[in-house]
Parts: C-alpha cells; sequence; structure tokens
C-alpha cells in the first residue's frame, strides 16, 4: 500500500519541479530543491539542477547537519555567501562534499502556521540577493496553498480523517491487489447526543472517537470519517486474527477515550462491521455496513463479521418474497380422544429455485439476517389470516412469528392492519412464541403483545423441553394460554423417565394455570398412548397428519 503521506508528496514533487523550472528564468541557479522536515530529519522531496547536479531527490539528511536545518531554526529566509566561510556552514560535511556554493533558504509555513520544510537554491558562481529570497518565498506560499487545497480536498476538517470521496479514489487505485479487510464503526445513540446536546458537544464527542481510532492504528492503516457518526478503517491485511486483534484495539482505545456524557441517556457504544472479502473497495464497505447493521438491530454495541453466505442468502429471500417462492403449510392439532380438528398450525415452506425445498428455520435465519424478517412473518400472518377464512371458520391458525418482529411495535402495528385488510377474527390467531432465533424477552414484547392481547389474539409457548426455550419461567410474565411440548421430549418418553416427568410436569401446570397442552411431533400410536397417559389432550404430528398446503386440506 502507498501511504497517503506519500501519494501527497507525489503530486507536491511533480508540482514544486515543474515550479522550480520557472522560477530559473528569473533566479540564476544551479539547483532548487525542497524538503520536508519531521522533526527529526529533513527528506529531499524534489531537486531541479541545471547543469550540476548537486543534490539528489530522495536524500534524507540529519536534522542538524544540513543547510535546511539553518532555516528551520531560524524559521525566516537566510542567505549564505559562501558555505565554506559563513561559521554557519563551514563545518558541516555538507559543506566538505560539496564545495565552495552560494545559499539561499526560506521556509514553507503552512496555513496552521505549521512549519513543513525548506526551499533551497544553490550556485556557484554568483550569490543570492534579497529579492531572490521574496520569490522563493512567494514559491513557498504557493507550496503551502497547494498543501492546504490538498487538506481540504482528501481530509474532514473535523476529525482530520479520510473524506468518503478521497476513500474510494485512493484506496481503488492502490489497493486493488493487495489484501485488505474494511472495519465500520457506527457511534450507537448518536443522535441522543446531537439532538440534546447540541452540535458542538456531537463534534466533540465525534474527536474523541476518531482520537480514539487514531491511537489504535497502525501508521499503515488508512482511517476515513466516512459521514455523520461513520468511520471506515482499511487495513492492509485480511488474516482474521489480525484483523480480529485490530477491532479489539480500536475497542479498547474507544472505552479509554471516556466519551460517555455522563446524564445521556443512552450509552455512546460501537456496533461495528467487518468485511474480510469483497471485489471492491465499495464492496467491501457495503458488506462491513452490513455485518455492522446486523450488530445494531439486534441491540447495538458489538461486532460481526461479514459472511458471503449470508449474502447469498439475503439475495435468495428478498428474491423469494417477491416471486412467490413462499408458501404455507398446515397442519392440524387434534383432540387425541376424538381425532377432531380444533386448529391448524401455519408452517413456513420455500420453494428455492435451484435447492428445492428450504426448511423453514434456514428461511427465518436467512430473512433476519437479511434485515426482511418483518417482513417475511407478516406474509407469513397475511396468508394466514386469509386461510382461516377459507379453513372451517371455527378453527384457530397457529402463526409463528419471531421474537425479532415482536419487539418492534411497527411490526404489531402493521400486523393489526393485516387482521383488519384481511378480516381474519383476531381470536382466531395464535401467536407462537419460540426462542429458536432470539430471546424470548418479556421486557421488551408485553408492551407490544398488550395491545394484541386487547384484540382477541392468543399466544402459545412453543417448543418446550427443546433446550433452546427458557420456557416455564416466562409463564409468569407472559400471557399464555396454550404449550407446546416439543418433539425433542416426545421422542424419548417412551425409554426416559425424566422425559415422562416433564411433561407430567408441564401438564400439572397447564392445568393449574388453566391452559392448554399441545403435545407436538407424534409419529405414532405408541406415542400417541403414552402422551394420553401423560395427560396431554391436544396433539400434533405426522401420526395425524404431515403438514399439508391449504387446497390438500380445504
Ligand atoms: P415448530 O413451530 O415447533 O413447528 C413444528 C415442526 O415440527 C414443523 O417443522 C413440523 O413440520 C414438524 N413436525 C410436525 N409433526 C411432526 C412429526 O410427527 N414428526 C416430525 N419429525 N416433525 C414433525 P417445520 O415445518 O420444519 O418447522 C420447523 C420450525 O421452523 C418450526 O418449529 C418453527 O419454529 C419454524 N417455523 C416454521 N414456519 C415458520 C413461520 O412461518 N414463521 C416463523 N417465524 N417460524 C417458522
Ligand atoms: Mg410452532
Ligand atoms: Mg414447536
Amino acid at each position: 500500500m502507498k501511504p497517503l503521506k506519500e501519494q501527497r508528496e507525489e503530486l507536491i514533487r511533480v508540482t514544486s519541479r515543474t515550479l522550480f523550472s520557472l522560477l530559473h528564468s528569473v533566479i540564476e541557479a544551479n539547483t532548487f530543491f525542497m524538503a520536508h522536515n519531521n522533526g527529526k530529519q529533513n527528506t529531499i522531496l524534489s531537486v531541479w539542477n541545471s547543469e550540476e547536479k548537486m543534490v539528489v531527490e530522495g536524500t534524507v539528511l540529519p536534522y542538524s547537519l544540513s543547510y535546511c536545518s539553518l532555516v528551520g531554526s531560524l524559521q525566516a529566509p537566510i542567505i549564505i555567501e559562501d558555505t565554506t566561510q559563513s561559521p554557519l556552514t563551514k563545518e558541516m560535511p555538507i559543506t566538505q562534499d560539496l564545495g565552495r556554493t552560494s545559499f539561499l533558504g526560506v521556509p514553507i509555513h503552512l496555513k496552521n502556521g505549521e512549519f513543513y520544510g525548506t526551499i533551497c537554491s544553490l550556485d556557484r558562481t554568483h550569490s543570492f540577493t534579497k529579492q531572490d529570497a521574496e520569490r522563493l518565498t512567494h514559491v513557498a506560499s504557493v507550496i503551502a496553498d497547494l498543501i492546504h487545497l490538498e487538506e481540504t480536498t482528501y481530509f474532514d476538517d473535523l476529525t482530520g480523517f479520510l473524506r468518503h470521496s478521497a476513500l474510494e479514489a485512493f484506496c481503488e487505485r492502490e489497493l486493488a491487489d493487495s489484501p485488505k479487510a474494511v472495519i465500520f464503526m457506527d457511534l450507537d445513540n448518536f443522535k441522543g447526543v446531537n439532538d440534546g446536546y447540541g452540535h458542538s458537544t456531537g463534534d466533540r464527542v465525534l474527536k474523541a472517537l476518531a482520537n480514539a481510532i487514531r491511537k489504535a492504528a497502525d501508521p499503515d492503516w488508512l482511517l476515513c470519517r466516512y459521514g455523520g457518526d461513520e468511520f471506515v478503517v482499511v487495513l492492509p491485511t485480511n488474516e482474521v486474527q489480525q484483523v480480529q486483534l485490530a477491532v479489539d484495539r480500536l475497542v479498547t482505545a474507544f472505552h479509554n477515550e471516556a466519551m460517555v456524557l455522563a446524564d445521556q441517556e443512552d450509552p455512546l457504544t460501537l456496533s461495528i462491521g467487518v468485511c474480510l472479502e469483497a471485489d471492491s473497495l465499495r464492496e467491501y464497505i457495503e458488506r462491513a455496513d452490513t455485518a455492522m447493521y446486523q450488530i445494531k438491530k439486534g441491540g447495538k454495541a458489538g461486532v460481526s463479521i461479514f459472511r458471503v453466505e449470508d449474502q447469498q442468502a439475503e439475495l435468495d429471500i428478498r428474491h423469494a418474497l417477491q416471486q412467490g417462492e413462499l408458501s404455507l403449510h398446515f397442519q392440524p392439532i387434534v383432540e387425541a380422544s376424538t381425532g377432531r380438528v380444533l386448529s391448524y398450525e401455519a408452517l413456513l415452506r420455500w420453494n428455492h429455485p435451484q435447492r428445492g425445498t428450504v426448511s423453514p428455520m434456514e428461511a427465518i435465519h436467512a430473512a433476519e439476517e437479511a434485515g426482511l424478517i418483518e417482513q417475511v412473518d407478516l406474509w407469513v400472518l397475511r396468508e394466514a389470516c386469509l386461510a382461516q377464512r377459507v379453513l372451517q371458520p371455527q378453527n384457530r391458525i397457529h402463526v409463528n412469528i419471531t421474537v425479532k418482529s415482536l419487539r418492534d411495535p411497527y411490526f404489531v402495528e402493521r400486523a393489526a392492519e393485516v387482521l383488519l385488510e384481511t378480516g381474519c377474527p383476531p381470536d382466531k390467531i395464535e401467536i407462537e412464541l419460540s426462542e429458536t432465533t432470539q430471546k424470548l424477552d418479556a421486557l421488551h414484547i408485553l408492551p407490544q403483545l398488550q395491545k394484541l392481547i386487547e384484540w382477541g389474539v392468543t399466544f402459545s409457548l412453543d417448543d418446550l423441553g427443546s433446550g433452546s426455550s427458557s420456557g416455564v419461567a416466562l409463564l409468569q410474565e407472559l400471557p399464555i394460554t396454550t404449550l407446546k411440548i416439543d418433539r425433542a421430549l416426545i421422542q424419548h418418553a417412551h425409554d426416559k423417565r425424566m422425559n415422562r416427568a416433564m411433561i407430567r410436569g408441564i401438564v400439572e401446570m397447564a392445568s393449574e394455570l388453566e391452559i392448554s397442552v399441545v403435545a407436538e411431533g407424534i409419529e405414532t400410536r405408541e406415542q400417541q398412548e403414552l402422551l394420553v397417559s401423560l395427560g396431554c389432550r391436544q396433539m400434533q404430528g405426522y401420526y395425524f397428519s404431515k403438514p399439508k398446503p391449504l387446497a390438500g386440506i380445504a
């Protein structure tokens, strides 16, 4: 990677050489050169020699032993008639090398007053005048203007980081073939700072974040303020461990920067997305952004690494929604003693054009990753509501809705709209709650559920005993009307006492609470009989019916 500093030097080098060649017609000199001073040494960036090659580009001179240093220490133009005679220069090794010459040097001061370096000229045949010094000073200010222009074109004023536009330009050209990783960072709850404390406080926070990033960064990382409170870091590696280390350093530096505003309601945290593989910088950034967005949606503060499979899944599920590849199958929940159908569970089916039937769990996962889960859940609800009208009107439809969607009040409003639009009586919809993909937190979904409860919607606790359900503890907090015992518990009920004990416990609790129990995944007559003996009255499973498309039932 060619660091930004070098890129800038390249431009200054070319421009100053051109200026020198023009300058030659007004200042009589054999040599012009420009040196950059970094506080420790002077580096000759550009040289223009007329006849004799007195100075070579790229030479690095120790700070105290060069003519440039004289200009640096004076911070003013200096003319030396004969370097072998002047007490300032005659002892310098460079004077011994060069021999007798006249010297003129002027400082380059940047707009902010910072000392950037020097412009000098050398000639053996005659000495320089005050007028020469003025002209050279003028050239120095042109160079300073150029550097300033560069700064403002490529760098963000507030943070000093690369601008969004500059990052694209630099990276796509310079890093095209080298390994890299992109880290996309977004400050959580930053809007609260700007709204609540004003923009100057907001700016202070952003500066502090930039400071943290700068402290954590290696010199060869590209640092970019991508926009607002978004920052992008490009690393010259795609080794997972190294990238992980970089992220750790960034997070640690962020924590050490003490950016927390004491009375800020929501804490300032970082959502970070990482991409290790893409075809262009743009794609790297998009992917890292996508990964970052997963963190935002999952409750902010954290790190996520983009995986290509996820992107394919995302494209696929979007396509599935648009192209009608999704459908619902319905499986009856029956009264065990009579076989009478009490209700139906709607189960998602995805008919993928290449892969065939994709499991609903995978479809749901892809939809969650793609940020499309609300759309999929709404689609399922709508189809289920429409099906309810076709199926026997007295039957309830069970619908699986993800916790993620239920956390979103907007989703619940849309769900209520779906009920209205389809004309499905809300008391004919039972929402199955499960922890298969996300923790079922009463705190976050209860306020939304209340709304639906008022409408008459009921709730099941799904997958009890599957291991992924914290289940019964939630009964105290959630208004559940049905407990569904997972197939995992049923499968070994005949040979595991523990399973039977758990089933009995669930049945007993349900009867105490006056709610229903459904035993899921009943495949054989033996299982049916065993579950009846354990007190289960409602069942669902292949023994009664496999899930079928609506046409197969109605
Ligand atoms: P679930 O809600 O516990 O659904 C019951 C699963 O058990 C269904 O699998 C069903 O086909 C299967 N099943 C029913 N009886 C038997 C049986 O006798 N033997 C066996 N081996 N399996 C049986 P499916 O349809 O593959 O769905 C799996 C899970 O995916 C569901 O578990 C549910 O958590 C989720 N899911 C399905 N459809 C949707 C949906 O529309 N939305 C959401 N959010 N999740 C869904
Ligand atoms: Mg279910
Ligand atoms: Mg279940």
